[in-house]
């Protein structure tokens, strides 16, 4: 096909908090699809914490980005043209050939999504990675019973306000963290009982007060302080769904673990991982409830929509400083 498609390309590796700097846009020709490709025109892509890990040159459970080259990630948008069978023109779909404005894909890895069913931008989001990571760390790590006191870190975002409408679902007084006052106001408004700002209140007096009778799931997208704290408040026989550590990511030296582990054997307490990529067993499960629950306004969900692929590095840098409220998004093409 005719013309240029933009792409984001890392080009230098950050020490501690990335900028905007670390990153160009560059063009490449619009590639054209051989025998068993399809051309796909994508409409959006999404930044998540674990890119910031994908930045650095070190071995982990999804390769580093390598520099000089195109990104990736999750990414939705439409089949413009097929040289494949089981896909056609018009299709959209979901890949991880994100940070791109046009991808050339041979259908490995590529999922159709319906777009009758929700906006396409869901299948990044709500019903989407996020929304299933909530799904499974609550229910299957978090084993929440009606009537427990659930406290989900990073409250407003696009895991955490999943998993604490879930929590709600499930019958559990939620209490949530995040990180402004805008955020405040919305995690109620999804039904937090308790919530608080971090920036204004220590997280261990915070939960003292909100649930003085403590904690029986703690669902951790934080990590530091919070772990810390919320290990202080757990009832006996607690869960930790260790979820994210988005408050260590940028940090340039390991950093001390919480100073009350032993109340891990005390209060014998169950801390358990979770990789979701290593769970998508339970992916048709999750996506009929999730589909019903936001069907029925159960399960409510924003997105910050950054415009323009330009702006990738931006939304990226903005997502780490907290500047999203739900699912952090970059549009960089048509939707309808
Ligand atoms: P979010 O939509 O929650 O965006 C990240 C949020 O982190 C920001 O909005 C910001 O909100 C918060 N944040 C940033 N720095 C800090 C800090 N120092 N202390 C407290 N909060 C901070 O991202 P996701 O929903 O995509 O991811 C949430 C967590 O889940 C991350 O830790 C991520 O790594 C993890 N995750 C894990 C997966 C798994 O398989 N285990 C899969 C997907 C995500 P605020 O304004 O409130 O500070």
């Amino acid at each position: 096909m005719e013309g240029v498609s933009r792409e984001i390309r890392l080009v230098a590796r950050p020490k501690g908090f990335p900028g905007e700097e670390l990153f160009e846009v560059a063009e490449a020709p619009i590639p054209d699809p051989a025998d068993g490709q399809i051309l796909i025109r994508n409409a959006y892509f999404s930044v998540d914490p674990y890119m910031r890990g994908r930045m650095n040159d070190v071995r982990s459970y999804v390769a580093p980005f390598t520099l000089g080259e195109a990104m990736t990630g999750g990414a939705v948008g439409r089949v413009a043209s097929s040289r494949n069978e089981k896909l056609a023109e018009g299709d959209w779909v979901l890949h991880q050939l994100g940070w791109r404005e046009w991808a050339l894909s041979d259908g490995s890895g590529v999922r159709k999504i319906d777009p009758s069913l929700a906006p396409v931008s869901t299948a990044l989001g709500i019903l989407g990675m996020p929304g299933f990571t909530a799904y499974y760390g609550l229910f299957h790590i978090g084993e929440p019973e009606p009537g427990d006191t659930v406290f989900v870190s990073g409250a407003a975002g696009a895991v955490g306000s999943a998993a604490a409408q879930m929590a709600k679902i499930a019958g559990c007084r939620v209490i949530g963290s995040a990180g402004s006052p805008e955020k405040i106001e919305w995690i109620r408004k999804l039904g937090c009982d308790g919530a608080f700002d971090y920036h204004d209140v220590p997280v261990g007096s915070a939960l003292r007060e909100l649930a003085p009778d403590g904690i029986d799931v703690y669902f951790d997208n934080v990590g530091g302080d919070h772990l810390e704290a919320a290990i202080g408040a757990m009832r006996n026989h607690g869960r930790i769904v260790a979820c994210g550590s988005i408050s260590r990511y940028n940090d340039v030296e390991p950093s001390p673990g919480p100073r009350n582990m032993f109340m891990v054997v005390t209060k014998r307490l169950r801390m358990q991982g979770y990789i979701i990529s290593d769970h998508f067993e339970h992916f048709p499960a999750f996506i009929e409830k999730a589909t019903e629950w936001v069907g029925d306004g159960r399960l409510a969900y924003r997105e910050t929509v950054i415009e323009g692929i330009e702006n990738a590095p931006k939304a990226f840098v903005g997502l780490l400083r907290g500047e999203n409220l739900g699912k952090m998004l970059v549009q960089v093409g048509p939707a309808d």
